[in-house]
């Protein structure tokens, strides 16, 4: 025989009291209501005690922010007071800045007690201000400025568009957890690119990647701007990256070679010497980087078409602007060339020297 619940008299199953009465005395959560959930009226941010939280990039984008929103207001406000809780969200009635919700909430309130499901009606009333980014944005702050400039050159609409590209991503992969990481201006003239920033930290994130990819150069000034409320000195930062005179195409010299350039990134610059018919990957560092020079442009290289293709022959080919016929020896193609088939050349000291195939 069980002894009673000393609540309401029926058998008690733990801590003298019935299931029913230990869950009214044991509740999965603890919420408040009404709530205020202040957000940003330009981007979404909510926030959240310390600061701002902004919503994911995804969310960010959607049409209806509120349960994005709540979302991350009632990720502060509701507390579990157990572990293993089922947590769903129904929207009971929504007005301009009113917003009743029910909480349904599934879990234990004890390990040997059955779940059991408790409901709560909350208020969310919604007030709308300025997050600290979009303050800071609208007011122009930054802390860095990016410049791409180039060597002896305009930049390129390819490179453009790429450098573009990785500030874009860069800055929406940190759009969450960095609150300066925005670009308060772009502005692109004959002389290159510059960005303000407003975080130095993005910045030379950005610079670091942009300096491996094109084997940059990367110069770094610091301004002194004025103290922070405390006293502190604050600089501007100002990062330049140089692209070389010559891209992927172009063509330079090393050790004293004509050569191709056939890419950059990380691992260094690989080109293909003419002379030695041959790749080859230099690091800036290597005693080769130093002798290396710009010799002429992609565009400079001509087009030819294979005329005459007898096998143990020199191969004859066609300028194909002034029909003039050269030969160049057979070893330098590759078996199956025909004739007919349209190959680039580069003449440098009146010697042709024969590209590789693309
Ligand atoms: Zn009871
Ligand atoms: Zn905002």
């Amino acid at each position: 025989m069980k002894a009673p619940c000393y609540q309401c008299g029926e058998p008690a199953v733990l801590d003298g009291m019935c299931t029913e009465c230990y869950d009214k005395e044991h509740p999965l959560i603890e919420v408040k209501t009404p709530l205020t959930l202040l957000a940003c009226k330009k981007c979404g941010s909510v926030k959240i005690p310390g600061g701002w939280k902004k919503l994911s990039f995804a969310a960010a984008d959607s049409d209806d922010l509120w349960p994005h929103q709540l979302d991350i207001l009632l990720d502060t406000e509701v507390k579990p007071l157990v572990h293993g809780l089922e947590l769903t969200i129904e929207e009971e009635k929504r007005l301009d800045r009113v917003l009743h919700v029910l909480l349904r909430v599934l879990g234990q309130s004890h390990e040997d007690l059955p779940p059991h499901e408790e409901k709560y009606d909350v208020e969310v009333r919604f007030s709308y201000g300025t997050c600290d980014t979009c303050g800071m944005k609208s007011g122009g702050y930054y802390e860095a400025t990016l410049q791409i400039r180039a060597d002896g050159r305009q930049i390129t609409d390819e490179e453009e568009d790429d450098i573009v590209r990785i500030v874009t991503e860069m800055t929406v992969a940190q759009y969450e957890t960095n609150e300066k990481a925005f670009v308060t201006k772009i502005t692109s003239d004959k002389y290159g690119m510059n960005f303000q920033m407003g975080s130095n930290h993005l910045c030379r994130s950005i610079a670091d990647v942009l300096e491996a990819r094109y084997l940059a150069q990367r110069k770094q000034n610091y301004k002194l701007i004025g103290q922070d409320k405390g006293g502190k000195e604050k600089f501007r930062t100002t990062i330049l990256i140089r692209l070389h005179r010559f891209g992927i195409g172009d063509f330079v010299r090393v050790l004293d070679n004509p050569c191709q350039v056939m890419a950059m990134g990380k691992g260094g610059l690989t080109y293909f010497d003419l002379v030695k018919r041959q790749r080859f990957t230099m690091n800036p560092k290597s005693s080769k980087w130093r002798t290396l020079e710009y010799l002429a442009a992609k565009n400079d290289r001509r087009e030819y078409m294979i005329t005459t293709r007898v096998y143990g022959q020199p191969v004859q080919l066609m300028d194909s602007e002034t029909f003039e016929i050269t030969e160049l020896d057979e070893s330098l193609f590759d078996d199956d060339i025909e004739s007919g088939a349209k190959v680039y050349g580069l003449i440098i000291d009146e010697v042709l020297y024969l590209l590789p195939q693309e």
